[in-house]
């Protein structure tokens, strides 16, 4: 058997598991989604979104990407958000990080990782250099690393908030909530390092009028 066949008999497994458990859960959530949360996390296999989390199909809307980077350029990671924030109506946008990123660990190294993956952890360099002070003042090279997964959520978090999605959804419906959280690989255990409640002021260079 090919390794690829062993996913295909897993699902159909997995299905008959859900009807068995639950005749109308594919009906369900074939006919509406309604998830309550948007998850922009790390492309990484160990952290899965809703295994992690205790979620079931149609309860999480993700994307994910190296090192869950938000960036305002990003038409794929942006639609995403248009999408689950004006459309979905999420209550909850969640930026998940991890310790132990390998994302952030080629970002902290000089190593040339040629064309399209320098471009985008060029990215996590500047997130380092706008906190190069309180980095520099961390001796220790892996809390250093661990500081640095934290801060880079903290900046994509604030990412969200500069956009006129968010903005927008703020003013009308007072709504969605921004989480920054950092998983630990080692223990499973989800951190939640910074928090943007809806309508939280933002830096006014960003703050657009007429939305
Ligand atoms: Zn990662």
């Amino acid at each position: 058997m090919k390794s690829y066949d062993k996913l295909l008999l897993e699902n159909k497994a997995w299905a008959q598991e859900r009807i068995k458990a639950d005749p109308d859960f594919f009906n369900r959530l074939a006919a509406l989604q309604t998830p309550e949360f948007l998850w922009i996390g790390c492309s990484d296999s160990r952290v899965p979104a809703n295994e992690i989390t205790g979620t079931k199909p149609g309860e999480i809307f993700v994307h994910r990407n190296i090192a869950n980077l938000v960036l305002h350029n990003d038409t794929n990671c942006l639609s995403v958000l248009d999408y689950a924030v004006t459309h979905l109506e999420v209550k909850h946008i969640i930026v998940c990080g991890h310790y132990g990123c390998g994302g952030i660990k080629a970002a902290m190294s000089n190593r040339n990782y040629n064309q399209v993956l320098n471009m985008w952890l060029r990215n996590i360099k500047d997130v380092f250099r706008l906190h190069q002070t309180e980095l520099d003042g961390i001796e220790d090279e892996d809390k250093k690393y661990e500081r640095l997964t934290e801060l880079n959520v903290q900046e994509q978090v604030m990412h969200l908030a500069k956009t006129s999605i968010i903005q927008r959804a703020w003013k009308n419906r007072q709504a969605p909530d921004l989480h920054g959280w950092v998983y630990g690989l080692k223990d499973g255990i989800i951190n939640p390092v910074f928090e943007m409640k809806a309508n939280t002021r933002i830096d006014p260079l960003y703050e657009y009028d007429d939305l």
